[in-house]
Formats: C-alpha cells, sequence, structure tokens
C-alpha cells in the first residue's frame, strides 16, 4: 500500500499540523499515473528568447506542448495545458494549476539562448538549489527573471520559500531525475539535434509543483543550425513524440512501484 504525503499541505500551513504543531502529513491514497500538466513557456508580453531569424522562444514552446499534449491524450491520459494561446501566465497560476489538478508529473517546454552562438543542443533539467554548472546557472536565473524580479528573488532570496522548495524538490527529486534522464534519452539522441544530457538548476517553476517535474530546452535560438531545425514541423512533432514515449516509460514504472489499488476507506490516517 502506497500513501502519499502532500507535502503541498505544509504550505496552507495550520491544516497540516497535528497536536503540538507537529507536522502531520495528509495521508492521500494515490491514484495511478493519469494526469500530466504541459507547461509552455512564456506567452503573451514575455517573447522568451528571439533567434537571430526571429523565431521566439514563446511560439516554440506553445507549438511543441500543444503537440505533445494531443499526442498525450491520444494515449487516454489527462492534459493539462497551462496555457493554450498565446498569453501571459503568472508562476502563481502555472503552480496552481498544476497543483490543483494533482498531476502526477510537470513538464515545462522552453528553447535557450546563449551569449555563445556556437552552443547547440537539448538539456533536461530537475530542480535543484544548487546548479551543475555557471551556465546552468545563469539559465536559470534569466528563466526564472521571465516571471518578475519578485519570481526571480525566490530562488534564491526568500528563506522560508527556498525550505518548502527544497521539502518538496527533495520529495520528488528521484523521480524528477528519472523522468529528466528518459526525457533526454529519447529526444536527444536522435535527429538533427545534439544532446546536451540532464542538468540541475533552480528553476522556480519546477519548486513550486508538488510533482515530479522537469523542464526541457528544445534548442538554442541563438544558434543558426537550432533555430532553422526548430522551425521544423518534423523536429517538433519528432520532440512531441520523444517525450510523450518518455511519459509512456516513466507511467509504467510509477504504475509498477505503487502495487495493487486501494480503497480510499483503507488508507486511513
Ligand atoms: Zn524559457
Amino acid at each position: 500500500v502506497k500513501i502519499r504525503m502532500v507535502a503541498a499541505a505544509a504550505l496552507v500551513g495550520a491544516s497540516a499540523l497535528g497536536a503540538g504543531g507537529i507536522a502531520r502529513p495528509s495521508l492521500v491514497p494515490t491514484a495511478r499515473f493519469d494526469v500530466v500538466v504541459v507547461d509552455a513557456g512564456h506567452g503573451g508580453e514575455d517573447d522568451g528568447a528571439r533567434g537571430a531569424a526571429g523565431l521566439l522562444e514563446k511560439d516554440v514552446a506553445l507549438d511543441v506542448a500543444a503537440r505533445l499534449a494531443q499526442q498525450l491524450k491520444a494515449r487516454g491520459l489527462t492534459v493539462v495545458m497551462t496555457r493554450s494561446s498565446d498569453r501571459f501566465v503568472s508562476l502563481q497560476e502555472r503552480t496552481a494549476i498544476a497543483n490543483r489538478a494533482r498531476a502526477d508529473l510537470f513538464i515545462s517546454v522552453h528553447a535557450n539562448a546563449s551569449k555563445y552562438h556556437k552552443a547547440r543542443g537539448i538539456e533536461t533539467f530537475f530542480a535543484s538549489a544548487e546548479a551543475s554548472d555557471d551556465a546552468a546557472h545563469e539559465l536559470a536565473a534569466a528563466e526564472n527573471l521571465a516571471f518578475g524580479e519578485a519570481a526571480a528573488r525566490l530562488a534564491s532570496g526568500d528563506p522560508l520559500l527556498a525550505i518548502l522548495g527544497d521539502m518538496i524538490v527533495t520529495e520528488h527529486l528521484e523521480d524528477s531525475q528519472e523522468f529528466a534522464r528518459i526525457a533526454q534519452a529519447r529526444i536527444g539522441k536522435t535527429g538533427a539535434a545534439r544532446s546536451r544530457g540532464v542538468k540541475q538548476a533552480p528553476f522556480v517553476v519546477l519548486m513550486g509543483v508538488n510533482m515530479p517535474a522537469v523542464l526541457v530546452e528544445l534548442g538554442f535560438l541563438t544558434n543558426v543550425k537550432d533555430e532553422k531545425t526548430l522551425r521544423s514541423a518534423q523536429e517538433r512533432d519528432r520532440l512531441a513524440a520523444g517525450l510523450a514515449r518518455a511519459v509512456d516509460v516513466f507511467r509504467a514504472r510509477q504504475d509498477a512501484r505503487q502495487g495493487p489499488r486501494v480503497e480510499a476507506g483503507e488508507a486511513g490516517g
């Protein structure tokens, strides 16, 4: 019998506190893996990165996210998109949508940028207070800044949020890392794009969701070849199909680990 501790209960405060003020986890019987949140980065007045030939990150992200959502729905999964049109969605809105959906997985779709125009390829990130390297640290800072100065400061500034974010990230760390590995293997090794591997960095959008979560950077818009590749519908389909196959593998793993289904009444508290 697998009982899931809802760390998000800590975020709402009093209801998670038992006698004596000691945090007491809410016990909720876990459902089968059936809900995925697909988060298209940026949108509206926030273009995200821009390629030399004018391709916008917000447009690539939304298109690949929509293709991925379609593939996942075709598999019978429930898919929740944080945006399905060209509009700005705040950090709070994105994380609230995901947490309300009690999703089993959160996939944030982005495209990369670098001052080094030769940099190219695909990276998959999971959240961690410590970044893999300086480039990962700079990338997370830039992506966080899209949500405003306040959000950008959360990753390094607010001690309370750092603790809560850390709790959530830690609870799902192994799963997030595992899905990142599976996803990167599926999207990074075929086609024209090059794999840059799995990395970690403090992305605030990943730190606010109470579920396994990754952020994929589909390629560098600041690289001429990557920008051209990302314009093609074929490449976008390849990326969406690769991510969907990664979800298949992860879903089977999660369901196998859960064991037999339990009636709600047996779970107790
Ligand atoms: Zn982005």
